[in-house]
């Protein structure tokens, strides 16, 4: 019955279901970045995504000044090393020296200070011996040693920035750097999540026979958090087209619907039904394990994705395609999997079908992996004690220990793509 519904959305009971980069190339098709954009003062603006790009406002250095504490005097002056100079005053950092550095004469220059007119190199302080007013040089410089020069980082009207870019430390420090004080940056994406299932109680409630507690709504809240999107917990929606209906209605005006469970092809997974009725699939089924039933649709102006209710399936196809799909929506750049290619520390057993993504570690300061044991959709601890994916294409079959694979690391960027 179930198949019936879906006919034509790209999967059936025997259909394998999309390829994952079909899948994900679709999904990052029908997502737009979200248009409207706010202005924010720089400290607020962290994780954020650039709207607009930003401009230099000044050079960078804004002037010409010294790398090092030492003397700045005319390279032509110390042609052996050993050359006497005279020190005639000093440039400290926002306090420069007025004067002009002529014929035999030197600064005494701090990091940071203004190059005095006249100068065009610096001797590091270690290299020089001071008696009154006469230095000593044991080094013979070329012009503009240790000097940094005016906008050689950036010069005024550069772009320092683009739009799509996501704000990290670095960059709050950069656009500081040009004198940028506010910046336009995408609205948050509102996101409303959900888990389906009778069986499911919140924790906090003790369990009745037959009762789980629902950790899915935990996992996707805290990948959502991640991302920093706007979040609206609509909770616990039992396994009746009603209650996902009055869902849906709840999660009017949200950019985005995630809900897991139902999705699959048991009497009391609802989700595609009801999607069907109040929205449009666009397809159904991903050709991956964990994680083959996920929906992927429209309820009115809002993306939908029904993740499965597998704990491990949530987690798995949040991260290869929620994640991308939200970091679109907030305006950003997804970048493609970092898949780094290392020996295993032990063998894998796999049937060649479908595009595995199992749980691992990273062992001998990352330059193996090792595969974690119990590799259950349901096992959701496999994931608590991971930190990386070994991803094994459709077609491959058994691994054995010392062949290279190709390795997601969590703590990849997926931003900046
Ligand atoms: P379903 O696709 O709804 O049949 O769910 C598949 C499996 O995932 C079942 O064992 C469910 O009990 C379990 N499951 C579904 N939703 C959750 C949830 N929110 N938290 C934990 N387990 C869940
Ligand atoms: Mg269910």
């Amino acid at each position: 019955m179930k198949q019936e519904e879906v006919a034509g959305c790209g999967g059936g009971h025997d259909s394998p279901g999309l390829a994952l980069d079909e899948a994900r190339a679709r999904i990052l098709e029908a997502v737009a970045p979200l248009a409207e954009t706010e202005r924010l003062p720089l400290p607020e603006a962290l994780h954020r995504v650039l709207a607009e790009p930003v401009t230099a406002g000044v050079d960078v250095p804004a002037h010409t000044n010294s790398a090092m504490d030492g003397y700045a005097l005319r390279a032509a002056d110390i042609p052996d090393k050993g050359t006497k100079l005279r020190l005639i005053g000093d440039s400290f950092a926002g306090h420069p020296f007025d004067g002009r550095v002529d014929v035999g004469q030197c600064v005494r220059i701090m990091t940071g200070a203004v190059l005095p007119a006249g100068a065009d190199a610096v001797v590091m302080q270690e290299r020089t011996e001071a008696d009154g007013e006469t230095v000593v040089f044991h080094d013979a410089p070329k012009p503009g040693s240790n000097v940094r020069e005016a906008g050689e980082d950036l010069a005024r009207g550069d772009t320092v920035l683009s739009p799509g870019h996501w704000l990290r430390p670095a960059d709050l420090g950069v656009l500081a750097s040009v004198g940028t004080a506010e910046v336009a940056v995408h609205r948050r994406p509102r996101v409303a999540f959900f888990s389906t299932g009778d069986e499911l109680q919140p924790v906090g409630t003790a369990l009745d026979a037959g009762e789980i507690h629902d950790s899915n709504r935990y996992t996707i809240r805290a990948m959502l958090e991640e991302l920093g999107v706007t979040l609206v917990d609509l909770g616990i929606v039992r396994d009746t087209t009603e209650a996902l209906e009055a869902a849906f209605d709840a999660a009017a005006g949200c950019d985005a619907i995630i809900s897991s469970g139902g999705v699959s092809v048991g009497a009391a997974d609802y989700v595609l039904e009801v999607l069907r009725q109040r929205g449009d699939v666009g397809f159904w089924q991903v050709n991956i394990k964990p994680g083959r039933p996920l929906a992927f649709g429209r309820v009115g102006d809002a993306h939908f994705f029904g993740l499965p209710g597998n704990p491990v399936s949530v987690m798995v196809t949040f991260l290869q395609m929620v994640r991308p799909a939200l970091v679109k929506l907030s305006g950003g750049r997804p970048a493609p999997p970092l898949r780094v290619r290392l020996p295993l520390a032990g063998p894998i057993r796999k049937k060649p079908g479908r595009a595995e993504f199992q749980r691992a570690r990273l062992v001998d300061g990352g330059t193996a992996v090792e595969p974690l044991g119990h590799q259950g959709s349901g096992v959701l601890r496999s994931m608590s004690a991971a930190d990386c994916f070994v991803f094994l294409e459709a077609d491959t079959g058994d691994v054995a220990a010392g062949e290279e694979v190709p390795v997601e690391p969590f703590a990849q960027p997926v931003w900046n793509g």
